[in-house]
């Protein structure tokens, strides 16, 4: 009789006399305008069918619903009535029990939306989380207020402050959970309405609750002292501990108010919009542009690994983890089994930390078989290449890859600097291959480059995608040019630092006023950490390849450094001293008497340099090249460059990557602080023009998002 759906999202059913209201939003059953408005709308319903006696929301197996729709952030939208705080009083006021049934992942506001309820039940696994802290808010549809009345303050800001999922069986025997389900969800869920109706029992709001705690001043103080330490320069985490603490001290409705201040405070500043800036440019990076719709990926469900150095026992330990059988190769026995003693190793660790059981590290690493036979990879559907940087060498690799590989595989290359569509024309299959620029450690940082060759193939690329996505990588598409995105840009970032050494800045000013701006590491100790003798290796080659090319004398800082072996902590001297074993860069006065003799001969009269000099002309470098490369299309969008500063080179997330912040500064300033610098600074004729999209940009009154 009546319409199965409401609003294109939910389906509205009777069961007897229980009316269930199904959330079926795919991907993540986002609580959009039209799911907000539908849940109204089917509340309403059944409560004015004299025939229905309880309400059951249910979501699939695997989803309640992931909370508030992402994509409606910046439209209307996301202001447009009913909002979440209105849908759930809704549900909370109505004189039918209503019960949520929770299954799979419930999170942010599909977990407020259940909060809601009168009662919950969820299967054993279901997984309850409030991340908003992760985007740089709090809960503001009353989960801050909510939560601690049915599991205490103290659980309840673990949860809020850490944003981390906790298993729905933990929360058996409080408030929160009225019944575990275990077998079929609706089925239990509908027993368990049947039962509320049958026992005539009260209707439960967690608003009716209080919140007890026994030494709330004291846990507050702790709480805010502990929740500071571990959040600068993110505002949210104290916040929820303000949430907190409103939760203890005032009336429900009261309680409420204060979340919502605290929220749109939030909502507005800096870090939450950047944190949203980089939520949405992580899901935008995954995407390929101008792939036609009917590509689809290979199977991958064999890789090979060539090499077992550095690189490619990292790169092998992310496969085994994620269940991909893996073969690694390398030339020699000696480096095989270090390759491999450095995998085992690894899942040893992580079983004597507790992060692992110890059979799932047994069924993961068996995964691996150790070989320095080609005819292990005639099965592999993915090959990636980890062997030294050195043409010649690719060269054999490839061309030898080109005979034994299965037609399709993919053939994936992590070199750092080489050109790949040479690398591509080594095999008669140039279609295949692609570049998968991983960052060390391998199987640590969160960033995946993935180069598209001139030749590389639709699916190739999209094979990578998603394979990335399995070895939870966030990959970025990069095309073709020296360093691709990250390095080609990190050039200029380390040239200006250098430059600004021989003006007058000492290493630790530098560092320092990098850091404090948010950089992980200042520009010298990330060199001691990679090694001096990577960029003093190119210079060498550069300069006989091409022996009358001017350098900058700034350069022979790095030069000197590099002549007495300073090559940073792999030799326990650099830009810092380091003690034995230790990774604490410690200041050394034999680096500034280097540095005091080169200004000397070069006649360099030293001149105080500010925080704010250091950082623009460091960041502003970034920025320059930036603009070049989506220029020249080697970046697909701008907020793709940011994704690859924030997860590849310690950018803090809490700017949101390199662009948005020259966003936030306003181009035309950055435009002009940059012609000053061309003015002004030693070099700045030769470094500082201005890329011409963000000179048009900043003409234009318009940013790069
Ligand atoms: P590495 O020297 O630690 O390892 C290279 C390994 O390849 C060695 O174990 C060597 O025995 C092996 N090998 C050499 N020739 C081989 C061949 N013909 N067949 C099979 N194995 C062979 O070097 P790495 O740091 O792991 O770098 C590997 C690649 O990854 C390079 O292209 C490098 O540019 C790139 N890369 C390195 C980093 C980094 O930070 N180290 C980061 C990104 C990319």
């Amino acid at each position: 009789s009546d319409s199965p759906t409401i609003m294109n999202v939910i389906h509205f059913e009777l069961r007897d006399a229980v009316a269930v209201i199904r959330l079926d939003s795919p991907p993540v059953n986002g609580l959009s305008h039209a799911m907000r408005t539908g849940v109204v709308q089917a509340v309403r319903r059944a409560e004015s069918d004299a025939k229905v006696a309880a309400i059951v929301i249910v979501g699939t197996d695997k989803l309640f619903s992931a909370g508030a729709d992402m994509r409606e952030f910046g439209t209307p939208a996301v202001l447009a009535e009913p909002m979440l705080p209105a849908v759930i009083s809704v549900l909370e006021t109505s004189t039918k029990p209503v019960i949520s049934a929770i299954g799979g992942t419930c999170m942010g506001g599909g977990l407020e939306l259940a909060l809601g309820c009168h009662f919950r039940v969820a299967t054993p696994g279901a997984q309850l989380a409030l991340p908003e802290v992760k985007i740089g808010l709090i809960p503001g549809a009353g989960g801050t207020q909510r939560l601690p009345r049915l599991i205490g303050a103290e659980a309840a800001l673990n949860m809020i402050v850490s944003g981390e999922a906790v298993p729905a069986d933990r929360f058996a025997g409080t408030p929160l959970l009225d019944q575990l389900v275990h077998g079929d969800l609706l089925e239990g869920a509908l027993s368990f309405a049947r039962q509320v109706v049958a026992e005539g029992r009260p209707l439960k709001r967690a608003r009716d609750l209080t919140v007890v705690h026994a030494k709330p001043d004291a846990y507050l103080l702790w709480a805010r002292n502990s929740v500071a330490a571990m959040s600068r320069h993110y505002p949210a985490p104290l916040k929820c501990v303000d949430a907190i603490e409103a939760a203890l001290r005032l009336p429900f409705d009261e309680g409420l108010q204060a979340e919502a201040k605290l929220f749109i405070d939030l909502y507005s500043g800096p870090e939450a919009r950047a944190l949203r800036h980089l939520f949405l440019a992580e899901r935008a990076a995954g995407r390929v542009e101008g792939l036609g719709r009917d590509v689809q990926a290979r199977d991958v469900n064999q890789v090979g690994v060539i090499g077992a150095g550095t690189m490619g026992s990292g790169i092998a330990i992310n496969f085994l983890v994620a269940g991909i059988p893996t073969v690694i190769l390398e030339t020699r026995q000696e480096a095989l089994d270090r390759g491999v003693k450095h995998i085992h190793d690894y899942f040893e660790a992580r079983v004597k930390k507790g992060k692992l059981k110890a059979e799932r590290a047994m069924a993961q690493v068996s995964l691996l078989k150790p070989t320095l036979s080609y005819d292990d990879l005639s099965q592999a559907d993915l090959v990636i290449e980890a062997v030294f940087e050195d043409m010649a060498v690719k060269q054999s690799v490839f061309e030898t890859l080109d005979r034994v590989c299965k037609p399709g595989a993919v053939l994936a290359s992590n070199t750092s600097t080489l050109d790949l569509n040479k690398i591509a024309a080594f095999t008669r299959r140039p279609q295949d291959v692609v570049g998968a620029h991983f960052f060390s450690p391998a199987n640590v940082m969160k960033l995946l480059e993935v180069v598209r060759g001139a030749r590389t193939a639709d699916d190739v690329l999209l094979t990578i995608m998603q394979v990335a996505k399995r070895i939870r990588k966030t990959a970025v598409i990069s095309g073709v040019c020296d360093g691709f995105i990250g390095n080609r840009m990190i050039g200029g970032y380390q040239r200006e630092a250098l430059f600004m050494l021989e003006e007058g800045a000492s290493v630790q000013q530098i560092d320092s006023a990098l850091e404090t701006f948010g950089m992980a590491m200042g520009p010298f100790r990330m060199s001691d950490l990679a090694g001096n003798d990577i960029g003093w290796a190119i210079r060498k080659r550069l300069r006989a390849e091409n022996p009358l090319a001017a350098w900058p004398s700034a350069v022979k800082l790095a030069d000197r450094l590099c002549e007495q072996g300073r090559f940073g902590q792999k030799t326990g001297t650099g830009w810092y001293r380091y003690a034995k074993g230790g990774r604490s860069a410690l200041a050394d006065e034999t680096v500034d008497e280097l540095v005091r003799l080169h200004r000397e001969a070069e006649g360099v009269t030293p001149r105080q340099i500010s925080s704010a000099e250091i950082v623009q002309r460091c960041i502003f470098a970034l920025v320059n090249e930036g603009a070049r490369i989506l220029e020249e299309g080697i970046a697909q969008r701008a907020s793709d460059i940011d994704v690859v500063y924030i997860f590849g080179y310690g950018f803090p997330a809490y700017r949101g990557g390199p662009m948005l912040y020259a966003d936030r500064v306003g181009l035309l300033a950055v435009e002009r602080a940059m012609e000053g610098f061309s003015r002004t600074v030693k070099e700045g004729q030769a470094y500082w023009s201005t890329a011409p999209t963000l000179a048009r940009l900043a003409s234009q009154g318009k940013t790069f998002s």
